[in-house]
Order: structure tokens, then C-alpha cells, then sequence
């Protein structure tokens, strides 16, 4: 299993001089199973742009692509590049098919949602314009999902509007995603969370604000770096990437903060835009 990240940054995307080092894309992460033609992928946030064109250049559509795309929630920052991912338009004779995962809402679907998002007025499409078929899946808290050689768990994120966090495991490998969230208590571990992520082999976690900003921010339904520590060690979790960085932090700040976070847990990392994990 190769993990990729493509987007690495939480709210809007922040192009420019003071993110080219970790990134300004929002939220998009890849597992490549090593299948040519089949690909998962966590959010579509504007990252997402880059991985659809990867997937063309690697010929992800020359035998009928299957794809997998979880959706943490439908907040802007991780949907917004779902218009841009050239798979979903490929021409052809061959049909790419994805499967769209995504937490259940009392109010519109997801297939309503992700319609509303690429129709007028705030884009000039609707679903009936992709030529990849799409499946749609909701999903509650707790569901598990099988996949061919692999199984993932969810579980309840703490965010306004709430949100899924995913466990992914495959021939002995975990890793998970969990990302917007808002300890319930700082100090410790919220138990379902430190359940879900038990002994992962990584966990990418949403560490927006530092400890000493989030007290003005409390109730914003995002976590800092030092609790990503605590629920790594409550987790025994092997490896933290930090993740979802705050649009005002500067590549300078980020590595500030990744410094004083590896003094504090021995295998810890700042997601970066392009950084790639083999597990
Ligand atoms: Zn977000
Ligand atoms: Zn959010």
C-alpha cells in the first residue's frame, strides 16, 4: 500500500510564496493498492485536480477504472474539486466506475449534494454529464465497508454538521483518516475515536491550530498537534501526520510546529503536499 497526499490544507486553498512547501490544497488523499486500474481516494478537496490527472497519465482509464472516494463531509474545502477530476469526464470505450461514499445527512442525499454542487448556479454541470458511472453510498457512523482485499471502519467525527472519520485495513496494514474533529476533552482521548485508530500503522489527523490558538477557538470542531499526540499514545498508534493545516499558516510556522511536535512523540510528520508514504 502507497499513500499519497494531495491536498493537505484545511478551508479554502492557498496558493502563493508562503505555502510552496507543504502546500496550498485542500484536502485529498490517495491509497494505491498497486491495482493499475483501481484507486482510493479520501476527499476532493482542490488536490484532487492533481491525483485525477496522475491517474490519467498512469492509464487508469485504459481498462475501465474503478475508483473508491470516501467523503469525510460535505463542508466546501473537501468537495470542491469533485468538478475538476478529469476521470470522472474520460472519453472512451472504456467506462470508468466509482463508488461515492459519504455520511448520511438527515436532509438532501448524497448524490443530491454532490448534483447540487457541479449544477447552476454555482457550476455548469450535472451528474448526467460525467461519463464515468457513479454509485453513491451513504453511510452511517459505525458502518463497516468490504472492499475486494480490504475492510474499512467509521466512526463519528465532532464537527458542526458532523463528518465520518475511516479506518482502512488491508493484509495486516491500517491506516486512518480523521479529520474535521474536536475533542470532546483536550487532555485525553475521545474513546470512540482512540477505538477507531487502535495500533494503525498511521494516522492522519486534523491538527488545524496550535494548542495555544485553539483556546480562542474552541467550538470550531477542529484539534491541535499536541492532541494528536495524546491520541497517537492513548492509541498506540505508530506514526501521526499531522494534517488540514490552517490557511494562515506559512510553510515557516508549519515547520516551527513540526519541529516541537517531534520533540514530543517519536514518529510524527506534517503532511505535505506530494509526500508519499509506502506502508
Ligand atoms: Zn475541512
Ligand atoms: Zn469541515
Amino acid at each position: 500500500m502507497r499513500l499519497k497526499f494531495w491536498g493537505v490544507r484545511g478551508s479554502l486553498p492557498i496558493p502563493g510564496k508562503e505555502t510552496l512547501n507543504y502546500g496550498g490544497n485542500t484536502s485529498c488523499v490517495e491509497i494505491d493498492t498497486g491495482r493499475k486500474n483501481e484507486t482510493i481516494i479520501i476527499d476532493a478537496g482542490s488536490g484532487i485536480k492533481g491525483l485525477g490527472q496522475d491517474l490519467m497519465d498512469r492509464g487508469f482509464c485504459n481498462e475501465n477504472g474503478i475508483g473508491y472516494l470516501f467523503l469525510s463531509h460535505y463542508h466546501l474545502d473537501h468537495i470542491l474539486g469533485f468538478p475538476f477530476f478529469a476521470p470522472f469526464f474520460a472519453k472512451g470505450e472504456n467506462k470508468n466506475s466509482f463508488t461515492i461514499y459519504g455520511p448520511k445527512t438527515k436532509n438532501d442525499s448524497l448524490k443530491e449534494i454532490i448534483n447540487h454542487l457541479i449544477s447552476a448556479p454555482f457550476f455548469p454541470l450535472s451528474l448526467n454529464r460525467l461519463s464515468a458511472v457513479l454509485d453513491f453510498k451513504e453511510i452511517n457512523p459505525g458502518e463497516v465497508i468490504e472492499l475486494p482485499d480490504m475492510n474499512i471502519s467509521t466512526e463519528r467525527l465532532n464537527h458542526p454538521g458532523g463528518g465520518l472519520a475511516y479506518r482502512f485495513d488491508s493484509n495486516n496494514i491500517s491506516v486512518a483518516y480523521v479529520t474535521d474533529t474536536e475533542p470532546l476533552n483536550e487532555n485525553k482521548a475521545d474513546s470512540m475515536i482512540a477505538g477507531l485508530v487502535k495500533n494503525a500503522d498511521v494516522l492522519i489527523y486534523d491538527a488545524t491550530y496550535t494548542p495555544e490558538e485553539y483556546v480562542n477557538k474552541k467550538g470550531w470542531g477542529h484539534s491541535t498537534w499536541r492532541h494528536g499526540i495524546t491520541l497517537a499514545n492513548e492509541a498506540s498508534v505508530k506514526k501521526l501526520v499531522l494534517f488540514h493545516h490552517d490557511l494562515d499558516y506559512s510553510d515557516e510556522r508549519l515547520a516551527q510546529i513540526e519541529k516541537i511536535a517531534k520533540k514530543e512523540f517519536k514518529d510524527v510528520e506534517m503532511a505535505k503536499e506530494g509526500m508519499e508514504i509506502k506502508l
